[in-house]
C-alpha cells in the first residue's frame, strides 16, 4: 500500500477502534494522519491523537475544549471543538477519510470531507439514509470515491468488484443481506415487549457500540441497511431481501439473472472490511482469524419474522415513498432509541414511534439540497420527541 494521508471521524468508537488496530497492521509509517475527532470522551481521543500523531484533535463537545487541550498539553497537537471546527478539519486536504461517527451527526462532517474529493470509507449508514440521492450528487460533484465499510455493503462491494474484474457487467438481480437475528432472534412478543437496553445492548456475534447493537436487536440496522444498499448498488426495495444467518459468517450474496449467488463469507470482524477501504484496490494482509469450515460444521438461515421486526417492512415503506420519507424514519428512529436507552418508552415502542411519525409527516418529495435533508431531519424528530411526551403524559 502507498502512502495514504488520512483522517478519522469518530476515533474514540468502537470502528474508530478497529480502524487504529488496522492501521496498526498494515504500519503506522505508511499513514499520516491529519485529523480525528470524537465526542465525550476525551482520555481516548487525546490518546488516539497521540498513537497517531495527528495535526489536530476535535471534540464536537464545546464545553468539553478546556479538557482536550489539557490532554494534549506538551504534544504539539492542535485541539478544536464544535462542529464547525469538526467540519474545517475534516476538510483539510487528505487521501482518505473514515467517517465512523454514529448517527445523522455524521452528515455534515462527512460531506465536508466528500467535498475535497477524498476517497471514504463510510461507515456512518446514516449519511445515505437521511440524504441518499443528494449525498451520492455531492460526491459525484466533487470525484469523490465512496467505499462502504458497513460489512454487508463492503461484502456487496467486494462481489460486484470480483463479477467486473472478470469482465462481466450482469445486472444484479437481488441483494441478500445476512442478519444475525441478534439477540431477540427467538424471543417472543412478550419478552420483547419487557427487554431491557442491557438485554437489547448483548450482541450474539458482533462487538460494537451500543446504539448499533441495539439497532440489531430491533433489526433497525438491516432496515437502514436496506435503504443504504439501494442507493449503494442502484436497487429498488424489490430486489433487496433480508436473510437470518445466525452465525454472521456469510457478510451477503449477490443473486444474478442465470440463478447464481455470489457470497462473501470471512470473520465476524469489522477489521476485514475496514483495511479493505483502507488499502483498497489492493487487499491487504491482515491477522484476523481464519474461517475453519470443519468446526463451523454448519451455516443456518431463515426468514426474518417481521411481526416482531416491523423494521424491514417500515424500511421498505420509506424506500417505496421515497424523497425524505427515509430521513423521516432514520430521525424518528434515532429519537425512539435515545427514548428506549432512557428508558421512557419499550422496545417495541421504538418502531411503533417510527411508523406513527412516517405517518404524520408526508415528506415523500425528494430533497433539493443538504439545508432540505436537516429541515426533515429536524421535524422528524420534533415530531417523534411530541409523540413520547404525549405517551408519556
Ligand atoms: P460508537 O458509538 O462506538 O462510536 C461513535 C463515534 O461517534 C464516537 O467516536 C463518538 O465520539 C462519535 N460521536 C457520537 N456522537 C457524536 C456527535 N453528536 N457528533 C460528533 N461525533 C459524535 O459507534 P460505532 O459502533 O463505532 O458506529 C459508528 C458508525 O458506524 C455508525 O453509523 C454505525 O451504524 C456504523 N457501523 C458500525 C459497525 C460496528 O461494528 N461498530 C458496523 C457497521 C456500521
Ligand atoms: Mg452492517
Amino acid at each position: 500500500m502507498s502512502r495514504r494521508r488520512i483522517s478519522i471521524l469518530g476515533v474514540t468508537g468502537s470502528i474508530g477502534a478497529s480502524t487504529l488496530d488496522v492501521i496498526d497492521a498494515l504500519g503506522r509509517e505508511r499513514i499520516e494522519t491529519v485529523a480525528v475527532t470524537g465526542n465525550a470522551n476525551i482520555v481516548g481521543l487525546a490518546e488516539a491523537a497521540e498513537r497517531l500523531g495527528a495535526e489536530i484533535a476535535v471534540t464536537s463537545n464545546p464545553a468539553r475544549l478546556g479538557a482536550l487541550r489539557e490532554a494534549l498539553a506538551g504534544t504539539g497537537i492542535e485541539a478544536a471543538a464544535g462542529e464547525e471546527a469538526l467540519i474545517e478539519a475534516v476538510s483539510r486536504p487528505v487521501d482518505w477519510v473514515m467517517s465512523a461517527i454514529v448517527g445523522a451527526a455524521g452528515l455534515r462532517p462527512t460531506l465536508a470531507a466528500v467535498r475535497q474529493g477524498a476517497t471514504i470509507a463510510l461507515a456512518n449508514k446514516e449519511c445515505l439514509v437521511a440524504a441518499g440521492e443528494v449525498f451520492l450528487d455531492e460526491v459525484k460533484k466533487a470525484g469523490a470515491t465512496l467505499l462502504p465499510v458497513d460489512s454487508e455493503h463492503n461484502a456487496i462491494f467486494q462481489l460486484v468488484a470480483t463479477e467486473g474484474r472478470t469482465g462481466g457487467c450482469a445486472p444484479i438481480e437481488r441483494l441478500l443481506l445476512t442478519a444475525s437475528g441478534g439477540p431477540f432472534r427467538s424471543w417472543s412478543l412478550e419478552q420483547m415487549a419487557a427487554a431491557s437496553p442491557q438485554q437489547a445492548i448483548a450482541h450474539p456475534n458482533w462487538s460494537m457500540g451500543a446504539r448499533i447493537s441495539i439497532d440489531s436487536a430491533s433489526m433497525f440496522n438491516k432496515a437502514l441497511e436496506m435503504i443504504e444498499a439501494g442507493h449503494l448498488f442502484g436497487v429498488g426495495p424489490e430486489q433487496i431481501e433480508v436473510v437470518v444467518h445466525r452465525q454472521s459468517i456469510i457478510h451477503s450474496m449477490v443473486g444474478y439473472g442465470d440463478g447464481s449467488i455470489l457470497a462473501h463469507l470471512g470473520p465476524s470482524d469489522m477489521r476485514v472490511a475496514i483495511g479493505y477501504a483502507l488499502a483498497w484496490p489492493e487487499r491487504p494482509a491482515l491477522p484476523v482469524e481464519r474461517l475453519d469450515f470443519a468446526k463451523l460444521a454448519r451455516l443456518d438461515f431463515e426468514a426474518p419474522d417481521e411481526v416482531r421486526f416491523p423494521a424491514l417492512r417500515l424500511a421498505r415503506e420509506a424506500m417505496r415513498a421515497g424523497g425524505l420519507m427515509p430521513c423521516v424514519l432514520n430521525a424518528a428512529h434515532e429519537i425512539a432509541l435515545d427514548g428506549f436507552i432512557a428508558g421512557q418508552i419499550g422496545f417495541l415502542d421504538m418502531a411503533s414511534l417510527v411508523e406513527e411519525t412516517m405517518a404524520r409527516l408526508d415528506l415523500s418529495t425528494p430533497a433539493m439540497n443538504v439545508e432540505d435533508v436537516l429541515a426533515a431531519d429536524g421535524r422528524a424528530r420534533e415530531t417523534a420527541r411530541a409523540l413520547i411526551e404525549a405517551q408519556r403524559a
